[in-house]
């Protein structure tokens, strides 16, 4: 079966499914999976290690200049390295999620890791996932998505997959906290989440994660039809490894 050389973008709002999706659709199409927000973290986590402010934007951005980001999937999960060390799961924790939109709104900090993400992006067969793949990172990908769904249900799909982890939290708190990195992540001047005008709107609200994949395979199957011979035969979501979920 030949390696499928496509581009494909999925953008959207925290806790839409899109991280899992992403990972399942590049799983079952034999694409390599990019988690573009788990790179803003590993930042965000060098800084918060450093005792340098996230406020500081300078050294910030000069810090953010100094640091190797790489990801490798290792047995379906995408582990990120920070300087070499596996960070996957330092970068989920709440401090890290409350400061990551402070620190991706640095357009200094954007252009280094812009420019990390194209590169990988060049090898081709690629699933990028994020904030702002479609607009400025990959405009000319064959495929974009922008996956959205209603805050409260975000607020308990996540309050959800912490208490299946025996992390006890308010909704009220995880739906503020939602509801501010939206706030932050669509407007910032520099590359703002927003649906690029050729992307296509998946609202997952009422969607379970395996209709999403499936309506994102379908899509792409009608300029590749060769996609659904692929998803067969690379198995089930059920016999897979999903990793982190959305965060
Ligand atoms: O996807 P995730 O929720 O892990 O992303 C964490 C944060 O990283 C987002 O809230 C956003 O501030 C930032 N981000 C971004 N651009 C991307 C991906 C993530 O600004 N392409």
């Amino acid at each position: 079966m030949r390696k499928l050389n496509i581009k494909v973008a999925i953008d959207g709002t925290s806790g839409s499914g899109k991280s899992t999706t992403a990972k399942l659709v590049a799983k079952k199409l034999g694409l390599i999976p990019v988690d573009t927000g788990a790179m803003y973290r590993a930042i965000t986590l060098k800084v918060l290690r450093s005792g340098v402010s996230v406020h500081d934007e300078a050294a910030v951005v000069r810090m953010a200049e100094e640091t190797e980001i790489d990801q490798r999937v290792i047995d379906g999960v995408i582990h990120t390295y920070l300087d070499g060390e596996d960070v996957s799961s330092e970068i989920r924790t709440p401090e890290v999620s409350k400061w990551v939109s402070v620190v991706s709104a640095y357009p200094g900090v954007r252009r280094r890791l812009v420019e990390l993400q194209r590169k990988i992006a060049e090898r081709g067969g690629v699933v990028l996932e994020g904030r702002d793949i479609g607009t400025v990172v990959l405009p000319d990908a064959d495929f974009k998505f922008f996956m959205v769904a209603s805050l409260e249900e975000r607020a308990r799909r996540r309050v959800n997959e912490l208490r299946e982890k025996g992390i006890h939290v308010e909704f009220e708190d995880v739906l503020n906290e939602l509801k501010m990195r939206d706030t932050l992540d669509s407007s910032r001047k520099d590359s703002p989440l927003r649906k690029a005008p050729d992307a296509i709107l998946i609202d997952t609200s009422n969607l379970t994660i395996d209709d999403q994949v499936r309506l994102i395979i379908n899509e792409i199957a009608k300029r590749y039809p060769e996609v659904l011979e692929i998803a067969s035969e690379k198995g089930t979501r059920e016999g897979m490894e999903t990793g982190e979920a959305d965060s």
